[in-house]
């Protein structure tokens, strides 16, 4: 009897959930058609807007976790619906970004995918400043943030063999070929907790780890993304050569130059894939929680 109620008020809930979630879904712009859908865009340093982005609403959202970084910026970009959220509105450091609320406003607008843009610094000899890599692996360094949306009763390991939603690198692999844009379709980021650059011992092993790339904000934001069932793609852009690479002094006035010269680059590579970006997902990101309970 009491499986039968508690049945019941699964049913119940469930039911309050999606209609609620559809009641929220109407209220969007661009939202009713079958062909809707809407893709989630993070701008890193020295991407606080995209050129050619139509910003048709600035929308708040309020999530369990928080408020994000800034409102989202709900528009048209290559004919498609785009939520654009700058990571560090307000001049929020990596280490103070409110991850969750982030992501969990992007899921709250309905967004399915989610685009990040960085800035890193070049670890890999080949790199230089200006160059675009679209990440394919990364490795954890940081150290004091909430990592996870299942932090109570709920134990969930979700697979992240594959960081990254297959499929949306694919738009952007194809972007970057039909536009003649100079990509590095690959390449392994490694994130630290920062503020603070590293030192040159800390580059020379996380050389020796194979890393390619080194930024402050790709952790959490790519696993949360996957505990949301949300496809998460990562393109970075090298502005520096990291410490003990670099014959020079590194500054933060150097990382906002080279992001504010790559920008364009970048706006075009982005345009590009997200026209390309298939309507419906054929990746396995949208099932990241199956199976992942304990
Ligand atoms: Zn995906």
């Amino acid at each position: 009897m009491l499986l039968f109620y508690g049945k019941l008020l699964y049913h119940f809930l469930y039911q309050y959930q999606h209609e609620t979630e559809n009641r929220r879904q109407e209220n969007i712009p661009g939202r009713g058609g079958a062909s809707f859908f809407m893709i989630g865009l993070i701008g890193g340093s020295g991407l606080h807007e995209i050129p050619g982005f139509k910003v048709n609403e600035r929308r708040a959202v309020e999530t369990p976790y928080g408020l994000p970084s800034d409102e989202f910026m709900i528009g048209e970009l290559s004919g498609r619906t785009v939520a654009f959220l700058p990571r560090h509105s307000y001049n929020i450091p990596p280490h103070k970004v409110n991850y969750r609320a982030n992501i969990r406003g992007f899921k709250e607008l309905g967004a399915e995918r989610v685009i990040a843009v960085s800035a890193v610094g070049g670890i890999n000899n080949s790199l230089r400043p200006g160059d675009i890599v679209l990440l394919n692996q990364l490795i954890d360094f940081t150290k004091s943030r909430v990592n996870t949306f299942y932090d109570g009763d709920d134990v969930v390991h979700v697979d992240f063999t594959e960081p990254y939603c297959p499929e949306l690198r694919e738009s952007f692999i194809r972007a970057s070929e039909s536009g003649g844009i100079k990509l590095l379709n690959a390449g392994t980021y490694i994130c630290v907790e920062g503020p603070r650059l590293e030192t040159a011992s800390e580059i020379g092993f996380f050389s020796s780890m194979s890393a390619d790339v080194v930024g402050m904000t790709g952790m959490p934001e790519a696993v949360l993304a996957r505990e949301s069932e949300l496809c998460y793609v990562a393109l970075s852009v090298v502005t520096n050569l990291a410490a003990g690479i670099s014959p020079v002094k590194l500054t933060a006035k150097e990382v906002v130059e080279t992001m504010n010269r790559s920008t364009e680059v970048v706006k075009t590579l982005l345009s590009g894939a997200i026209g390309l970006v298939p309507q419906r997902r054929d990746c396995p990101c949208g099932e990241a929680l199956k199976d992942a309970g304990m």
